[in-house]
């Protein structure tokens, strides 16, 4: 067999023969995307899926190769139009960020270096430590502070919940497994806290019931004193306490914990004081909403999500851990094919794996750090403390509107209400997949008290007061055709 000369394609590569058609192909794909984004409020939000597009792909393994100009056409018709939609102006539902083409373009550059951030002695890697020095001064961490980026908030807790359990329990933990020390350690949040936390408990071997939900007060703030009381009790009945999460933007609501009061309790009782602020922590982006936050630099450890209302394209989950040493004794592990060096491409210990599960890491803080360096922290808070300005108005709207009922106080982004009528859950219910099914909004919906609600979150940057209004115009429309005696007949 002949070894092919430099002149022709080696068999086994994967780059064109011709560079110049893929470069055409390449800049037609980004003038869609670009195109896509430009014009993005012509598309419906959302729409469904028909089954002609679902089908194909249940296709076989493909064999043989494609045009790259083909699957793009693919893409283009049948995956493009019916995505969720979050980067449409009309999308409220759950807590979704809506990218920008700057996040975009800074993906297609990571994408192009390949880098792979689990460690050695390269540049990707001190700008995520640019980005941990940004969010220790966001929050006022010491230096000794360490964070990564990870996927999201759900992971970023479980970090959390790990550190802390070696912090309760030592180092040994890690060889002889939770149940050995003999202790049975107890974990407190607000009865609204995100379920991801209670997962956190069932991941990291703790269990589910060690999590205690604590009723909230009339704000949707874990009640204080129930919490001291819970703390009281378990240690009566034996329990070692040893988490407490706070949440700084509830998922329901968007109510934000006495941080500092449970910053007293924790010092206090010496409970490791962790906050999830998936989307409410980047509130300190907005001098308007940052005191809010007050306690927050007080935290043992903080998660949080630079793919929510800092609008850095998905994902981008962070953890950020106030004692660096003991993050870095709950992770990091000696391996031979891992050994460190003082020079060469192996230095620059300790690596980004060393403080988390994951060992190949992709380049998520570039995407990070243009969006902050090219938009600057205080447009970023602006567009932050626009979405709370806009749920403000919604709020007034709808109390303006006696179709329409307010269900919880609005304290951030989140807007929770309902049409009135007879059965108002099941018509709600109706509503809210008429408006997705419309293309014209996108909320979601939750439980506030034992009534369902259509919840907005704004979080998106595009959204404008008109997206507003066009939502609660469309709400009341089909609740009244909902209501119409034919409708309520069929179903
Ligand atoms: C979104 C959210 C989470 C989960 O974060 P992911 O990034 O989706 O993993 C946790 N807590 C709160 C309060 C959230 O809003």
């Amino acid at each position: 067999m002949q070894v092919a000369s430099s002149e022709q394609t080696e068999p086994g590569t994967l780059d064109p023969q011709d560079w110049q058609s893929l470069r055409a192909q390449g800049h037609r794909m980004l003038d869609d995307m670009l195109d896509y984004l430009e014009h993005i409020r012509e598309r419906p939000v959302w729409q469904p899926i028909p089954n002609e597009v679902r089908t194909p792909f249940h296709e076989a393994l493909p064999q043989s190769a494609s045009d790259l100009a083909a699957v793009h056409d693919t893409f283009m018709r049948d995956i493009l139009p019916f995505a969720s939609g979050n980067a449409h102006p009309g999308f409220m539902g759950w807590v979704h960020g809506g990218g920008t083409p700057v996040g975009m373009l800074a993906e297609m550059l990571a994408a192009g270096l390949n880098a792979n951030l689990g460690g050695r002695d390269q540049m990707p890697i001190e700008v995520e430590r640019q980005v941990l020095r940004w969010v220790r001064e966001l929050f006022g961490f010491p230096e000794s502070a360490s964070g990564l980026f990870v996927t999201g908030t759900s992971m970023a807790n479980m970090i959390a919940v790990l550190v802390a359990r070696t912090a309760t329990l030592g180092s040994s933990v890690r060889h002889e497994g939770v149940a050995a020390a003999g202790k049975r350690l107890s974990a407190y949040a607000s009865a609204g806290a995100h379920v991801c936390i209670s997962q956190a408990m069932d991941l990291s071997g703790l269990g589910l019931d060690t999590l205690r939900l604590i009723p909230m007060n009339d704000h949707y703030q874990m009640d204080i004193a129930e919490l001291a009381r819970a703390i009281a009790s378990d240690r009566d009945a034996g329990y070692t306490p040893f988490f407490i999460a706070g949440t700084a933007g509830s998922v329901n609501v968007g109510a934000i914990d006495d941080l500092a009061a449970l910053a007293d309790i924790a010092k206090k009782e010496k409970i490791w004081f962790h906050v999830d602020g998936a989307f409410g922590a980047l509130a300190m982006l907005a001098p308007e909403i940052a005191p809010s936050l007050a306690g927050i630099e007080r935290a043992d450890s903080i998660a949080f999500d630079f793919h929510k209302w800092a609008q850095v394209p998905y994902d981008a989950g962070f953890i950020l851990v106030r004692d660096g040493a003991l993050h870095y004794s709950t992770f990091a592990s000696p391996a031979a094919y891992l050994k460190r060096e003082s020079r060469g491409l192996a230095a620059g210990s300790p690596w980004p794996c060393d403080f988390g599960p994951d060992l190949s890491r992709g380049f998520r803080a570039l995407k990070t750090w243009f969006t902050i360096k090219v938009y600057g922290a205080e447009k970023l808070g602006a567009v932050i403390a626009h979405t709370c300005a806009l749920a403000r108005y919604m709020q007034q709207r709808i109390k303006e509107m006696p179709e329409l009922e307010l269900l919880a106080p609005v304290s951030l982004n989140i807007v929770c209400y309902r049409y009135r009528c007879k059965d108002p859950d099941r018509v709600n219910a109706d509503i809210v997949v008429a408006l997705q099914e419309s293309g014209i909004a996108v909320p979601s919906t939750t439980v506030i008290n034992g009534r369902f609600a259509i919840r907005a979150a704004i979080v998106n940057h595009r959204t404008t007061a008109n997206d507003i209004d066009a939502l609660l115009k469309a709400t009341i429309s089909f609740g009244e055709k909902i209501l119409l005696p034919h409708n309520q007949n069929e179903s």
